[in-house]
């Protein structure tokens, strides 16, 4: 008999017992998904000594959550995650899989594809649910293609589940919802150990500490016409008095002007802060990718025509080296009253 594939899973990864964000937010939009489908949310819980980690699951938008929590999971590793998976797919046959497009679920989800031999999107930034083209419904994934120039929506017909990565920072996660009940259940795979070929030997946290651009709330990001790091001192002087982070455009990270962490957009991070305010940024769509869901965007330029003016709430046009400095002064004396 056919398999019936049911229920959006969501992959809640965690690291050192800390459940990461994007588990969150891959929850939120895994809400919308089953509702449209008439089914449920299921997040997939793996670790060692994690179980009491279910009920935030559950909280933040899990109807049911699985956990396997096993000693083989203390750390992730390619083959036991995949393993893990693997099995929980076959006995519990969902629709639709989502994994952020973290390290780990870069790594984990095209493995575990191939071993369940169905299909997988990466990268995605939209995915919903519609009718295909005989009007059953079904789910589509869009990412950016081309190098971000057109957007592609794809549909994987056949195999299931249907699988997807999204990178953190795109959807959004829902409110918590504090003493929800839901289901919580154990599942044991059947690890093969002769097929553990790599063993993590030490783990070395980087200690070089970047901020997190995308939890910040305001940032100030500067492109090629901020020049150089002078330039940017001018850029951290306003983040400062705003209580903001600076961050940039690809061409300032490709100029070694800025790190790769504090680069926005499509091969960089995605951010949706309360402020964004792009400083001589053109507004390539690989850029915008990464911006555009900002909830206010104000755009610095001397061209009256750069492109970034058509998603900014606010528009102003004049050299950033004359302007933010000014803004600066006069927001601290607004302050200072
Ligand atoms: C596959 C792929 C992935 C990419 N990923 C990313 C990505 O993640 N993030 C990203 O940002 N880009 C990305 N890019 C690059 C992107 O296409 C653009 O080249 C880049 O965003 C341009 O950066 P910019 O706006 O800083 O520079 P420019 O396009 O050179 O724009 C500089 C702007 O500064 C203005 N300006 C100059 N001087 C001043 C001044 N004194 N005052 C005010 N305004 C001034 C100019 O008018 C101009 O509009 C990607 C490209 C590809 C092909």
């Amino acid at each position: 008999m056919e398999k019936e594939y049911k229920n959006v899973y969501v992959f809640a990864e965690q690291r050192n017992g800390v459940i990461q964000n994007v588990a969150y937010e891959l929850l939120g939009k895994a809400n919308d998904l089953a509702s449209e489908l008439g089914q449920k949310v299921v997040a997939v819980l793996l670790g060692d000594g994690i179980a009491d980690k279910a009920q935030d699951l559950i909280e933040m938008g899990a109807d049911d959550v699985v956990v396997i929590d096993r000693p083989e999971l203390k750390d992730y590793l390619t083959e036991q995650y995949t393993q893990a998976m693997s099995q929980l797919i076959d006995h519990c046959a969902p629709r639709i899989v989502l994994f952020g497009a973290t390290t780990i679920g870069r790594d984990l989800a095209p493995r575990l594809a191939c071993r369940v031999k169905s299909g997988l999107v990466a990268d995605c930034t939209k995915l919903t649910i519609e009718p295909d083209k005989d009007g059953n419904l079904d789910f589509f994934s869009t990412r950016p293609a081309f190098g971000g120039n057109l957007m592609a929506t794809i549909v994987c017909p056949t195999s299931r589940p249907q699988m997807s990565t999204v990178r953190p920072g795109v959807m959004q996660k829902r409110t918590r919802e504090v003493g929800k009940k839901g289901n919580i259940q154990r599942f044991e795979p059947t690890f093969d150990a002769s097929k553990f070929k790599v063993r993590l030997i030490e783990t070395q946290m980087n200690d070089n500490k970047v901020a997190d651009i995308s939890n910040a709330k305001i940032l100030i990001s500067g492109g090629r016409g901020v020049h150089d790091k002078e330039g940017f001192q001018k850029l951290q002087a306003l983040a400062d008095v705003m209580g903001g982070m600076v961050s940039s455009s690809r061409a300032m990270v490709d100029a070694g002007v800025m790190d790769h962490a504090y680069q926005v957009g499509q091969t960089g991070k995605t951010v949706r802060p309360n402020l964004y305010m792009a400083c001589g940024i053109s507004g390539a769509i690989q850029h915008l990718a990464g911006m555009e869901e900002s909830h206010y965007i104000i755009a610095i330029n001397k061209d009256k025509y750069a492109p970034i003016f058509s998603v900014a709430d606010l528009g102003i046009v004049g050299d950033l080296h004359k302007i933010v400095p000014m803004l600066t002064e006069r927001i601290k004396k607004e302050m200072e009253k």
